[in-house]
């Protein structure tokens, strides 16, 4: 079998490269290295790397600003794809925005605005990319992403396009399915003062401020709130707040997040979560479920 990286290496419009410390494209800025990591810039070119990729074999992850995942220690033995160039753009119409997966929110959001089109304020501070919003159904301040979806453009890992429209909107799910790459999301928007808009946007950027833990190492929520109940109020409840594993620590603004202090192992942020999940179910009966996708190879927790 031909070596896959001289294949992928071979393809126009991506940058691959192998042993690529995944700690440098996450939030947390923990994981091992991916074996290949390829990005690509175009569709064809996405299209070849995953025939790459299916003819030798090779498990295929996509990672968008890895603000919502913990990439084990070991690192990821398969390829980790990233979309840029024209699979992150974003363009503006009438009462609709649309956006290649790998755009930032930040830049959807900043479009929105400037252009006077309103939805995707709740999205303001949310530091993921429109494909890893569609698939965790980002959501913030009483809004989601599948209440504006119209229309969300795959490729299947055989590399068929798909289109899907209409969305549950249930919360902190994937939108279309999990193997499935997002390539491209349409939105429809409404119209409404630019100053309006801005407002809105900033009054959810302050309250994020008031009680997240911004500007350090975190993914957001750990887990998912439960139904009627909130998941950092339980571990709070349980007395956790500021507890370190390591160079892991439960954040002492918002006990859902946990915060790499500097050096931080994914085995610490893990033995954490599982500690919260430990605690929370012994002193409240309640089964935590992760809001963050743990990838890679198992972690095996540290012992302290
Ligand atoms: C400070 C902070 C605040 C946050 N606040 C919120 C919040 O208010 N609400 C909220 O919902 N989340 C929040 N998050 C979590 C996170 O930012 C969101 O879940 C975001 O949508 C994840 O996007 P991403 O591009 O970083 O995805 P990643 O973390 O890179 O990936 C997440 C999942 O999506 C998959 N994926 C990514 N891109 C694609 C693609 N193009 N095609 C197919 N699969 C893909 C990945 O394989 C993975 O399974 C916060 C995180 C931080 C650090």
């Amino acid at each position: 079998m031909p070596d896959p990286l001289a294949a992928l290496a071979d393809i126009d419009d991506a940058e691959v490269d192998r042993d690529v410390p995944l700690s440098r494209f996450t939030t947390w800025k923990v994981g091992g290295p991916a074996r290949y990591f390829i990005e690509v810039r175009t569709q064809r070119a996405l299209v070849q790397a995953l025939g790459v990729c299916a003819s030798a074999g090779l498990p295929v992850r996509t990672l968008g600003n890895g603000s919502n995942v913990l990439f084990s220690d070991s690192g990821y033995r398969g390829v980790v794809l990233r979309l840029t160039g024209e699979l992150a753009l974003v363009e503006t119409g009438v009462l609709k925005i649309a956006a290649g997966g790998g755009a930032g929110l930040g830049v959807l959001v900043a479009g929105a605005s400037r252009t006077g089109l309103a939805g995707l304020e709740f999205a303001v501070g949310i530091p993921g990319t429109v494909g890893g919003a569609v698939m965790t159904n980002a959501g913030a301040f009483s809004g989601s992403c599948a209440s504006l979806l119209e229309r969300v453009e795959t490729i299947d890992l055989r590399g068929e396009s798909r289109v899907h429209e209409g969305f549950k909107n249930e919360y902190r799910s994937h939108l279309v399915p999990e193997d499935e790459i997002v390539t491209s999301a349409t939105f429809v928007m409404a119209q409404a003062p630019k100053e309006e808009i801005r407002e809105r946007a900033d009054s959810f950027m302050r309250l994020r401020r008031q009680t997240q833990p911004l500007g350090k190492a975190t993914a957001g929520s750990v887990f998912k709130n439960p139904a009627g109940a909130s998941a950092g109020r339980l571990i709070d409840e349980c007395g956790l707040k500021g507890r370190s594993l390591g160079a892991a620590r439960i954040s002492e603004i918002h006990a859902n997040f946990i915060v790499n202090e500097g050096g931080a192992t994914a085995a610490d942020i893990h033995a954490l979560v599982e500690h919260c999940r430990d605690e929370v179910l012994r002193q409240f009966g309640v089964g935590l479920r992760d809001e963050v996708v743990h990838l890679g190879e198992p972690i095996v927790t540290t012992q302290r």
